[in-house]
């Protein structure tokens, strides 16, 4: 990788980057596709990172797939695919060595104790080898995005950040590798999440102000699915994840959601600004 990141630097390329954990679906398909159009090389790496999984979640069932991976990412325009061991990710051992404060320990961080510490030290890893102009994130993962803007800002990095549009499927289901594991019944039930968001931008849309009758909304909405377990379904400010008093005209707000349907967790999120 670094040799031919030096490559590319001598024959003043820009490298485009998007990081992911592979089992590669069109919403990496699309992060690939708009790094392929505004960079020379465009490095996707495949890394199911350690760091970032709690004790009981899913790192060993994790999808893996690489040689699926590797033809996604050239059928999308990506040039070259990074896909290093954990040894060689972590000499020293897998451990989070970055702490980006609060913002990682809010919503999914309370819910996934040292997940986003684990992120930051894969990402600023990932961004210190391949070097790249920009890198390319997707807003499904909503906190994830400024937890990384976050780590960038405190490390001083010099790589762009761009976070492109949720793709989903056609019943409005956000794509996600972990989709894979929804029962047929869950799969059914998932686009609920989907439902709820568009419940509550709906009545965003038509004048609601109250962040508590907007999550109302969407709880209602996520209660008509019985086995649907909502670990939190709320509306805050987009920059902060702050808790907001009052939905005014120019506040850029966010609804996040997370819920277990049977064995599966799905996060989705919508981000609004106050007309
Ligand atoms: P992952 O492999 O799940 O870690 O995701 C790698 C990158 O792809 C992250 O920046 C994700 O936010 C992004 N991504 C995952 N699913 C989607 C999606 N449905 N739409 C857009 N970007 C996505």
């Amino acid at each position: 990788m670094l040799s031919l990141r030096e490559e590319a630097r001598s024959q003043n390329l820009t490298v485009g980057f998007v990081p992911t954990m592979g089992a590669l679906h069109a919403g990496h398909g699309a992060l690939i596709a708009e790094a392929a159009k505004r960079h020379d090389v465009v490095v996707v790496s495949v890394f199911v990172n350690p760091t970032q999984f709690g004790p009981n979640e899913d790192f060993e069932r994790y999808p893996r797939n690489l040689e699926l991976d590797e033809a996604t990412i050239a059928s999308y325009g990506g040039t070259v695919m990074f896909a290093p061991s954990v040894a060689e990710m972590y000499p020293d051992g897998p451990a989070a060595t970055i702490d980006v404060g609060v913002i990682g320990t809010v919503l999914e961080g309370r819910h996934r104790p040292g997940h986003f510490n684990g992120v930051a030290t894969v990402v600023k890893r990932l961004f210190d080898i391949v070097q790249a102009d920009a890198a390319y994130f997707g807003a499904k993962d909503f906190q994830q995005t400024l937890v990384v803007r976050a780590m960038v800002a405190q490390q001083e990095l010099p790589t762009q950040v761009v976070v492109l549009p949720t793709i989903r499927e056609h019943d409005g289901l956000a794509m996600s590798s972990r989709n894979v594991y929804l029962s047929a019944d869950a799969r059914q039930h998932a686009t609920v999440l989907y439902r709820a968001l568009c419940e509550a931008r709906n009545a965003i849309e038509a004048g609601e102000r109250s962040p508590k009758v907007v999550e109302q909304k969407m709880a209602d909405v996520l209660s008509t699915v019985r086995d649907a377990e909502v670990d939190y379904a709320v509306v805050r400010d987009s920059a902060t994840l702050s808790d907001i008093d009052r939905l005014t005209s120019g506040n850029s707000v966010v609804c996040l959601i997370a819920a277990k349907l049977g064995t599966t967790r799905l996060i989705d999120n919508d981000v609004m600004q106050i007309p």
